[in-house]
């Protein structure tokens, strides 16, 4: 993570030419989630604009515009069949909701012929834990949670973006830190009130659009431990930054190519294109991430 403080753009109370430096920077009330702390750690910046200040979006993440949003759309409308799916809603009437879209029907219909979730006692979708972390909440929407009949669980992911990121890619992202930490942390009641093992937890991520190579993680105390010590520094950072001007902005330029936040930054006006690829990882890939960039742009 880098410290510098440059393209400093004049009047921006992130750069401490405001009164706006002043006072405490996270409510009181503030959750941390896995966008929050992935935002922080690609650029401590965007997490002060995004989740501190709550700024509206000022341009497009991508480009071409309305292929991202058909694209971010369907892939909300195929977390909303899987979610009907493991509802107990007819696989015959989640077909007819496919219906008339050609890319959205195959995805079903390739979820229906491999069966990624296989075997499982009980199935939880969409399902919100919160636990703590640092003193504050940490919460999460799980796209999936399968007990399997041997008591052990495995938490699902359904990605649908056009490409599939590395193994590599996928372990430093903070949601697979987040997400098996918090099962184990707040799962509990998942599991009869007994304490889930961390040696019982595995994370996979599957791709509709590679849908013969999902990645999956598993999980152990050693992990655990590993993901706790993450997470506490890196909330540890977030809390040192007493005032604006210390969240800095990244380095690596990469991670602007998609921000909506360039032309406030000084960054570019010009979006990254989707079919570039290899570093866009779509923002909304869960009904959790599409409400939270709601409740954004409303504010
Ligand atoms: S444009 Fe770049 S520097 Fe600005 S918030 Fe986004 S990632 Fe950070």
């Amino acid at each position: 993570m880098n410290t510098s403080t440059n393209n400093k753009s004049p009047g921006d109370p992130a750069e401490g030419n405001s009164a706006e430096a002043d006072g405490p920077l996270l409510p009181e009330d503030f959750s941390f989630s896995q966008g929050s702390l992935q935002d922080f750690q690609d650029c401590p910046r965007r997490f002060l604009l995004r989740h501190i200040e709550r700024r509206p979006y000022p341009a497009p993440e991508a480009e071409p515009i309305r292929l991202n949003e058909l694209r971010k759309e369907r892939g909300v409308r195929f977390h909303e069949l899987l979610c009907q799916e493991h509802s107990g809603v007819p696989r015959e009437a989640i077909g007819r909701m496919a219906a008339g879209d050609e890319e959205l029907e195959t995805w079903w219909e390739r979820y229906t012929y491999r069966e990624p979730v296989g075997e499982a006692a009980e199935t939880y979708a969409e399902l919100p834990l919160e636990g703590e972390v640092g003193g504050y909440p940490l919460i999460a929407t799980f796209d999936l949670v399968a007990k399997r009949p041997d008591g052990s669980f495995e938490i699902f992911d359904w990605k649908t973006s056009k490409h599939r990121p590395g193994r590599d890619r996928l372990a430093s992202r903070l949601q697979t830190t987040v997400y098996p930490y918090l099962l184990v942390q707040a799962g509990s009641w998942l599991n009869g009130g007994e304490s889930i093992s961390p040696e019982d937890v595995q994370m996979t991520y599957w791709f509709a659009q590679h849908p013969d190579d999902p990645v999956t993680f598993e999980y152990n105390d050693y992990q655990k431990q590993v993901d706790e010590d993450h997470l506490t520094d890196l909330i540890g950072k977030v809390l040192a930054r007493t005032e604006r001007p210390h969240f800095e902005k990244t380095d690596n330029e990469d991670h602007c190519r998609y921000c909506t936040y360039r032309s406030h930054c000084g960054r570019g006006n010009q979006a990254g294109n989707i079919e570039d690829g290899e570093t866009y990882l779509e923002e909304v890939e869960s009904l959790e991430a599409n409400l939270e960039d709601v409740e954004e742009i409303e504010f």
